[in-house]
């Protein structure tokens, strides 16, 4: 039997396989290569939900770099946004002059990446983009937020595996689903 198979069964479907986001991820990692070609950007990890993600998609860059790793409160362990952002773990390095890539789980409100560029900008960053691999565009309170990179569009619905979390489970999970209303309603 799949070893995963006990948190399988919380979900209602899969959504994205693994093969499906490796392909995109390695889509993507092109396309960064080409965009800083002749740059050594700074990739930022927003702990923890997008640290698979950021594994896989560095190791797609072919390109100097370095990383960083910054932790944000979101959700804590309900499912809908607080809008009350607060950095849990800031930065170790100065992102003066840098060409900054910030790479987010995924973009539902938008409070958190909208508040996240506010802040990364008025550190002195020469430029900041944002890699997504996820990105729920009906549920977006901030309408003019740009998101640069992007890997999946997907509906309304809550989504773990890959990194994204319930509860701080499913995060090992290598597929994405829908997880099933029936754990977080009861
Ligand atoms: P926003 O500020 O854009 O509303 O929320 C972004 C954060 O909320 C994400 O980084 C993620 O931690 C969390 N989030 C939003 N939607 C989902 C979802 O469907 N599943 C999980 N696991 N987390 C989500």
């Amino acid at each position: 039997m799949d070893r995963n198979a006990g948190l399988y069964r919380d979900l209602d479907r899969i959504l994205l396989t693994k093969e499906e986001i490796a392909e995109k991820v390695r889509e993507l990692g092109k396309q960064i290569t080409r965009d800083y070609e002749g740059k050594t950007p700074v990739l930022v990890c927003i702990l923890k939900g997008a640290s698979v993600f950021f594994a896989d998609l560095i190791r797609e860059i072919e390109l100097p770099m370095t990383l960083d790793f910054m932790a944000i409160s979101s959700y804590g362990s309900a499912t809908k946004t607080s809008g009350v952002v607060r950095i849990l773990k800031d930065l170790d390095n100065d992102i003066l002059g840098k060409d900054v890539i910030v790479v987010e789980d995924i973009v539902d409100s938008g409070v958190t990446l909208n508040y996240l560029k506010q802040i990364l900008f008025q550190r002195g960053a020469s430029s900041l983009r944002i890699a997504t691999l996820l990105d729920k565009p009906a549920r977006r309170k901030v309408k003019d937020l740009k998101v640069d990179y992007m890997c999946f569009d997907i509906p309304d619905a809550f989504v773990v595996g890959y990194g994204l979390d319930y509860d701080q489970k499913y995060r090992n999970l290598p597929d994405i689903g829908v997880l099933s209303p029936r754990i977080y309603e009861k």
